[in-house]
């Protein structure tokens, strides 16, 4: 627990003051300057000699750039002065680009301040060197160094820093300018040379700039385009599903994606060593490997080692030549003399010796792809090279079959995982709403979702037995909830219906899903390309539905499916454990005869809201309230009757009570309220209507009408004590004054006489 003291209370911390304004300034320029210098820290003394030499080369600077200003460096002949100018600047520049290797060196990248620090020193270096051998403020012969320094700011620095420089190297040449007594026939040169000075900035920032995009553009494009070359080899070899995938598939469909192609990247690398044995152990002239499409309609070459630049990249059609007898022949062919089949060739080169053999896929037999040999020379190849063709295609679709055993393992193990970590997830949530947020975050990670409800099926609700419990639509931002929740409508239309109905998943395909009636006759789902409706089944009790949404068209064939439904089941289970625990705490909380919370929600309850009114300084007011004379009731009309009045009491406490004061029988005829914000006046309007109300009830009974009264006794926080005991025990002593006052009213302590606590 934790309370805000008072400003002024004892070991409240205090800010120190700062320091005045002008020592702040200059405290903060040292510290934007020299911060990552180490120079905070060590005795004043030293600090201040370090501060002096740093800041050297930025002072050397200004010095230099005031002698430029002035045409110290002008002229057909160099002064002393001017040579001492130049020098120092030169200088000044070693030193800081000394310290910017140095820095680059560490790893370090420089701030704005020391940017800044060195771009200027370099823009005053090429102002001066430009002046030399120039008339006063004309150009010298160096002066394009002013323009290519510019550039170069703008290209390599940050663009504030940038643009900084270049107002500096414009204000120099002003500067000059103006020094000079400011003679108005310069006035046009001096504004091309700033002219100049702006136009080479800006074309530099702008073509580098182009540069930089177009190539991440080109360096995005190969990335994609390998991708792409991955997703059609993992296909080909049948190490994805052969259906389109698009790169923000989300979840399980992008692992499986992403393991295919790690897995086409091994089979990639086995191809190129079977490759080579081959070429070497045949002497070849060209032995390429061709695989089949996914549509198993042209061939495509996967790997080459020829002597030859016109072996065909482009697809082959699988019928054609060599190739395709392998294919329809499912066996070697092998070949000598003057061969005109050998149509991968784009310029109709005839080997004269050639063996081929298909790549048999030992899971169903089927041919992918044709592996083939050849020779230029008339050496034929013999039995021995064939068999050791057959050997290479073998072993290579073991490689792809140990991928693909990989791929599988990995497939499951990731299954299990999420599988394991939705399970988790749903045991953990002990209330319904946390299991409707769970199962549509759940589902979230199996497909794309873009639309997700629960409904739940409550039969005793006859005439419209669904509801929409949760129900979100996918934003930017993440899900966001729909203006469905909260629906309920009938039995008689819709998925959902149907689904409760018949305890099957339904899917919501070949229709128009945006006519499809999903919930009842006046909802639609818009925009949806797939949807489907998990029924939530426990046992032979359908407790609900699932509905899942995806703008993407198929999101919920195959795999996804099958696992959703499993999830399904797990939300199903779930959703019935919460309830159950939802019960069992709701039957802990309350009082059997008159449905309110019972005597230790009451003290538990009282507990939180006194820590809350603590915290947040707020009053907090309870109420306790006995039935007058109410053993003559029982003792009249018998137990049963006094139940009954006693419902009948309740029923009126939490009737006039507000929402956010909580009721309790506090045991026998005794009732308690518990009213959170509200000072003694407030409780005693309170207990007042609830006194009058009671007053003018008439209960109903078999003994004919009857009518009780009650006493209220009234304790404030923090008025009449700051312990909860203490509470109760003003209250309790309030309401034994009212019972001596004459009974049906409700007393204060502050009420009493002369304001005295009650005990
Ligand atoms: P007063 O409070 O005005 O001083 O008089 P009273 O008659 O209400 O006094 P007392 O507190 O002694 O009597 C309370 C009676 O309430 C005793 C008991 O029989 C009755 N009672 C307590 N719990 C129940 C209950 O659950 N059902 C019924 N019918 N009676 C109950
Ligand atoms: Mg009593
Ligand atoms: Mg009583």
């Amino acid at each position: 627990m934790s309370t805000a003291p008072p400003a002024s209370a004892p070991g409240t911390v205090r800010h120190r003051r700062q320091p005045a304004d002008g020592r702040a300034v200059r405290g903060w320029l040292i510290d934007a300057w020299y911060r990552d210098d180490g120079i905070a820290g060590p005795p004043v003394r030293r600090r201040a000699w370090r501060i002096f030499l740093r800041s050297l080369p930025a002072c050397v600077a200004v010095l230099a750039a005031a002698g430029v200003v002035r045409g110290r460096l002008a002229g057909p002949r160099l002064g002393a002065d001017g040579w001492a100018l130049l020098a120092l600047v030169a200088g000044a520049a070693a030193v800081a680009a000394a310290r910017a290797v140095r820095r680059s060196a560490h790893g370090r990248s420089a701030r704005t301040a020391e940017q800044l620090e060195i771009g200027a020193i370099f823009v005053v270096l090429a102002a001066a060197l430009a002046q030399l051998a120039s008339t006063r403020g004309g150009e010298g012969p160096l002066f394009p160094l002013v323009y290519l320094t510019a550039a170069v700011a703008v290209s390599f620095l940050s663009l504030g820093v940038g643009l900084a420089l270049v107002a500096l190297a414009a204000a120099l040449q002003v500067g000059v300018w103006w020094t000079a007594d400011a003679p108005a026939g310069e006035l046009p040169g001096v504004l091309a040379r700033v002219g100049f000075i702006l136009l080479f900035a800006v074309l530099y920032h702008a073509v580098l700039w182009a540069r930089l995009a177009a190539a991440r553009r080109n360096e995005q494009e190969a990335v994609d385009r390998r991708l792409r070359e991955l997703d059609d080899r993992a296909r080909e070899l049948r190490l994805l599903a052969p259906r389109g995938l698009d790169r923000d598939v989300p979840g399980e469909e992008r692992r499986g994606l992403l393991r295919g192609r790690a897995a086409a990247v091994q089979v990639e690398a086995a191809m190129a060593g079977a490759m080579e044995v081959a070429e070497a152990a045949l002497r070849s002239h060209t032995c390429a490997l061709f695989l089949l499409s996914a549509d198993d309609r042209t061939l495509l070459l996967r790997e080459c080692r020829s002597g030859s630049d016109h072996v065909s990249r482009e697809p082959l059609p699988a019928g054609e030549g060599v190739l395709g007898s392998v294919l329809s022949r499912q066996g070697t062919v092998r070949l000598s003399g003057d061969i005109r089949s050998a149509t991968y060739y784009e310029d109709g080169t005839r080997p004269r010796a050639l063996v081929a053999a298909p790549l048999v896929d030992r899971r169903g037999g089927h041919v992918r792809g044709v592996i083939v040999a050849d020779r230029l020379e008339d050496q034929p190849f013999g039995e021995a090279d064939e068999n050791l063709l057959t050997r290479v295609a073998a072993e290579l679709f073991r490689a792809v079959e140990s991928e693909r055993i990989l791929v599988g393992l990995q497939a499951e193990r990731d299954e299990k995982e999420l599988f394991y970590g939705a399970i988790e997830q749903l045991n953990r949530m002990s209330k319904t709403q946390e299991v409707f947020d769970a199962a549509i975050d759940v589902a979230s990670r199996i497909v794309q979702l873009d639309f997700g409800a629960v409904t739940l099926y409550e039969p005793e609700e006859v005439r419209r037995p669904h509801r929409v419990v949760k129900a979100v639509t996918s934003s930017p931002q993440g899900f966001q909830v729909s203006e469905l929740e909260g629906l309920r409508f009938s039995a008689h239309t819709g998925l959902v219906a149907s689904a409760v109905r018949h305890g099957s998943a339904l899917p919501g395909l070949g229709e128009r899903l945006d006519r499809l009636r999903v919930f009842d006759e006046g909802t639609r789902l818009k925009g949806l390309g797939s949807i489907r409706v998990f029924p939530l089944r426990s046992g032979d009790q359908t407790m609900g539905t699932l509905v899942l949404g995806s703008r993407r068209l198929g999101s919920f064939e195959g795999d996804a499916s099958r696992q959703l439904e499993v999830i399904a089941l797990q939300v199903a289970d779930a959703l019935l454990r919460a309830r159950l625990f939802e019960q069992t705490e709701r039957l802990a909380s309350t009082d059997g005869l008159t449905g309110l919370h019972n005597h230790r929600t009451f003290q538990s309850r009282l507990d939180e809201q006194l820590l809350l009114a603590r915290r947040h300084g707020k009053k907090l007011s309870v109420v306790i309230c006995d039935v007058d004379r109410f053993k003559s009731v029982n003792d009249a009309h018998g137990h049963p009757v006094g139940d009954l009045v006693l419902r009948g009491v309740g029923r009126v406490l939490a009737g006039e009570a507000r929402g956010t004061d909580l009721v309790a029988r506090y045991g026998g005829e005794e009732f308690a309220v518990v009213m959170p914000e509200t000072d003694g006046e407030g409780a005693l309007v309170i207990a007042e209507r609830i006194r009058t109300r009671l007053e003018q009830t008439v209960f109903p009974t078999e003994a004919g009408p009857l009518r009780v009264t009650l006493s209220l006794g009234i304790a404030t926080f923090p008025d009449d004590g700051s312990e909860k005991a203490r509470l109760i025990e003003v209250a309790d002593g309030c309401l034994y004054h009212a019972k001596r006052s004459g009974r049906n009213r409700s007393a204060r302590a502050i009420d009493l006489s002369g304001g005295r606590t009650p005990c």
